[in-house]
């Protein structure tokens, strides 16, 4: 089941984006905006977003290949949508920002791209 995780899932796309996200928001906030940037705190929001997947351990099979993630976990419901775009306003905007960024790409891999 874990080797199946690591190897078929796409956790590192994930993790991959949420750094490229962090440099993006780093060069934009930080550089071209002069804003303070709290270098850890937005890498540390947007790393936790993904813990959203902790919502697989109430499916199962925890994980099947190919199964599309959004509508069929409780905390991908698109339903919440809203909510989660509401957080984009409150201090904790980076968390939720990576919450949309993560649908975004488990939307991706519902669209069966050969890919993913
Ligand atoms: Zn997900």
């Amino acid at each position: 089941m874990l080797l199946n995780i690591i190897t078929q899932s796409d956790w590192w796309l994930h993790l991959l984006v949420s750094f490229l996200l962090w440099g993006i928001l780093y060069i934009v906030e930080g550089k071209i905006l002069g804003r303070s940037f709290k270098t850890w705190m937005v890498l540390g929001q947007l790393l936790t977003a993904n813990l959203i997947d902790l919502d697989h351990l109430f499916s199962w099979p925890i994980y099947q290949a190919g199964r599309c993630s959004l509508n069929n976990h409780f905390l991908h419901s698109t339903n919440f949508l809203p909510v989660y775009a509401l957080g984009l306003l409150s201090r904790f905007r980076y968390f939720f920002l990576g919450i949309l960024v993560h649908f975004l790409i488990d939307y991706l891999g519902c669209l069966d791209f050969w890919w993913f």
